[in-house]
């Protein structure tokens, strides 16, 4: 493996050369089935063949123009994105590139909005512990993980944490003289598939609704159809309530292994930003947006999300059928799942979780890809297009790995 890289990530040795459906093949001819897809980018596999002919006839045309002028494809993908955001009432898109990226967005249109009508001194932002909105130094302030803070102060001034499922403390820290918004992940990725509660989802967004307070969804692991609904946060059916998030952002999958990201905004929000005050100069990018009509046009087929959720129940099945001692629980909807293979173990306990992840790479032709999340979680995180038989033999070597 190449040494020029700089030393950011625990990269196991293997380089892969070629991909197809669910399947990744390494320099070594070595076959994987893929439970990962890249942290839920690939959704729809590898090579999915019209994304490929998407980007290909894409590539031929044009692949940027400069945001001082629109393109007919960019165009095309917002609106369609827009449409497919309307389960949460959404207006307007920005698009980015990245997640982080999406989520300062975000949060500089809470800021603007709160200034704009209330004047300065309202400027704070709510996340939840555990939570993960990126890696930028704005959004690791966003970032309710101390592990993640060593090293990298001063952090951005405003960002307050509370502990998930605590309406008292939500309450508490939802000043409505000092708040903007409140920033959440339906399903929170990183730190280990935890769903957030839906009274606590719903009773929160009431309480944002009566105070002002912009309700913010991260949504940039658990959206575009993972947990079986277009976006993660309409299983709260906040419009039963008459209410709606102010803000969404995608990412990750959003164009189907092509960067690409996006801020959502309903209402109250859509027209905060004015002109001049934000900007990206990948934003809009056309071959982005090819690949990204293609991810819509392929998840709003219809029956596709149901079929995402009988996917998640036959993995989810499958597993308990296992009943195997070490499987202590299982967490997520639809595609996204957790499976804690230990009890929670004191911090400096070794983690569960990585050990299995390298037996599943190990295993001898097919390997399998894994991910974790937290010490003892493992994360599945299947591209949607995976087929029934894959699952099960995915499966299968999974239950070998866990006999440590
Ligand atoms: C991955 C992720 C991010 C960061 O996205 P990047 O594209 O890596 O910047 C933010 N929030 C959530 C919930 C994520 O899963």
């Amino acid at each position: 493996m190449s040494t020029v890289f700089m030393n950011t990530y625990h990269r196991l040795p293997v380089t892969f050369a070629k991909g197809d459906g669910a399947w990744l093949t390494d320099i070594n001819g070595k076959k994987y089935l893929d439970f990962s897809s890249g942290i839920a980018v690939n959704c729809l596999g590898h090579n999915y063949p019209p994304l490929v002919k998407a980007i290909s006839e894409q590539a031929a045309k044009y692949n940027h123009v400069c945001n001082y002028f629109s393109s007919d494809v960019s165009e095309a993908f917002a609106e369609k994105l827009v449409a497919a955001c309307s389960g949460a009432a959404m207006k307007k898109v920005f698009l980015c590139n990245s997640g982080a990226e999406a989520n300062e967005g975000a949060c500089k249109i809470a800021r603007k909005y709160s200034l704009l009508k209330y004047g300065p001194g309202r400027h704070k932002i709510v996340t939840l512990r555990g939570s993960f909105h990126g890696r930028t130094i704005t959004t690791l302030s966003a970032t309710g993980q101390d592990a993640l803070h060593k090293d990298f102060g001063p952090f951005t001034e405003g960002f307050v944490h509370v502990p998930a499922g605590d309406m008292d403390a939500l309450e508490r820290a939802l000043d409505p003289k000092t708040t903007a918004g409140f920033l959440i992940e339906p399903i929170q990725g990183e730190s280990g598939i935890w769903p957030l509660d839906g009274e606590y989802g719903r009773s929160a967004a009431k309480l944002c609704a009566g105070r002002d307070i912009l309700l913010m969804f991260d949504e940039i692991q658990a959206g575009l159809g993972r947990t079986g609904t277009f976006l993660a946060c309409e299983a709260y059916d906040l419009q039963s309530l008459g209410l709606n998030p102010d803000l969404v952002t995608l990412a990750k999958g959003l164009c189907g292994g092509i960067p690409g990201a996006a801020v959502l905004a309903g209402e109250k929000t859509m027209d905060v930003f004015q002109t001049g005050d934000h900007g990206s100069t990948f934003g809009a990018n056309p071959l982005a947006a090819a690949a990204g009509l293609v991810v819509l046009d392929t998840v709003n087929r219809s029956g596709f999300l149901k079929d995402i959720s009988r996917k998640g129940e036959k993995f989810v099945s499958i597993i308990k059928g296992w009943k195997d001692p070490k499987v202590k629980e299982i967490r997520g909807r639809g595609l996204i799942l957790g499976i804690d293979i230990a009890d929670d173990a004191s911090d400096d306990a070794p983690g569960k979780a990585w050990p299995v992840l390298e037996k599943a790479v190990s295993a001898v032709n097919p390997g399998l890809l894994l991910l974790t999340a937290g010490k003892n979680t493992i994360r599945l995180l299947p591209p949607y297009i995976i087929k029934d038989e894959e699952i099960e033999m995915g499966l299968e070597i999974l239950k070998g790995c866990l006999i440590l």
